[in-house]
């Protein structure tokens, strides 16, 4: 307990041992997942799973802390498991290369305590979503986008879901690339860090939290459940049946391409509208803008 003894002065041994014996999913590994996972490691948690499909490239840098100069071209989750291993060797680090998806979204969900959105993209958000709501697994959102970020606490039949407010969009559209700043992930991370304690104290708000760190000011919104929900009112969850191949990362077969880039863990190859990441057998694609 001495690795916790500034923070029990703060939380309490009660809510210390509740954070001990969490079992927690991070979807996404980029900025915010991997800020996230670092804090979450170093908060004493008991196990945390992190899943990414994607490798670090030199424009994720500026807005890391956890990924150097070594991680580019390496699998995120990978980079990111062997970081935290060395935070802290008392919680359990499982890497997943994967994408969430419809295929595998319940499986990775079923049986964590708290599972949180470090997406960038709006249909695996739904997906992700969808699988929390029918699983009854608490979920953390919070989105990205230049100096503004948002996040809630999607707590399963209580408050309202993502599916309450978000629509997919099946265009290019989609993976528009938005620009962000170190600052604004930080802070975001942070509030649903925070989103965590307080739900862990009995807090369910039903509210959105808005930053916008060009002016330090944060807003709370009030939220409610649309009753024609179809994940949270209808249970429907359609979007677990849904395949996503407009933008950002899918599982793609292996074909032909020219070979860019190949280590011990990753082959990378061109194709017509992008890149082919190999891990093995299991390759994705990923559309270029
Ligand atoms: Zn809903």
């Amino acid at each position: 307990m001495e690795r916790y003894s500034r923070q029990l002065l703060a939380l309490g041994l009660e809510l210390q041992q509740r954070i001990s014996s969490l079992k927690v999913l991070v979807v996404g590994c980029g900025a915010l997942g991997s800020t996230l996972s670092d804090m979450l490691v170093r908060l004493g948690i008991k196990e945390i799973t992190v899943v990414d499909a994607d490798v670090v490239e030199l424009s994720n840098l500026h807005r890391t802390r956890m990924f150097t100069e070594e991680d580019v071209m390496r699998p995120k989750a990978l980079a990111c498991k062997d970081y935290l291993s060395k935070v802290n060797r008392e919680v359990k680090v499982n890497a997943v290369v994967d994408v969430v998806d419809a295929e595998n979204v319940e499986e990775l969900v079923r049986g964590k305590d708290v599972v949180f959105d470090a997406l960038d993209n709006v249909n695996y958000r739904l997906i992700l979503n969808d699988a929390c709501v029918k699983n009854n697994v608490p979920l953390i959102y919070a989105g990205v986008g230049g100096e503004y970020a948002s996040a809630k606490l999607v707590v399963p039949g209580k408050t309202a879901c993502l599916s309450c407010f978000l629509e997919p969009v099946d265009s290019p559209n989609a993976c528009e690339t938005i620009g962000t700043t170190i600052a604004t992930v930080d802070a975001i991370a942070s509030v649903q860090i925070q989103l965590l304690i307080n739900y862990l104290r009995g807090k369910e708000d039903d509210e959105m939290i808005i930053l916008d760190m060009s002016n330090l000011s944060m807003e709370r919104v009030k939220m409610s459940r649309n009753p024609k929900c179809e994940a949270c009112s209808l249970h429907e969850y359609r979007y677990l049946n849904y395949k996503f191949t407009s933008c950002g990362l899918f599982r793609y077969p292996r074909v032909q391409g020219t070979l860019t880039y190949s280590s011990r863990e990753v082959e990378v190859y061109k194709v017509n509208d992008g890149v082919l990441l190999c891990y093995g057998e299991k390759c994705y694609k990923k559309t270029t803008k």
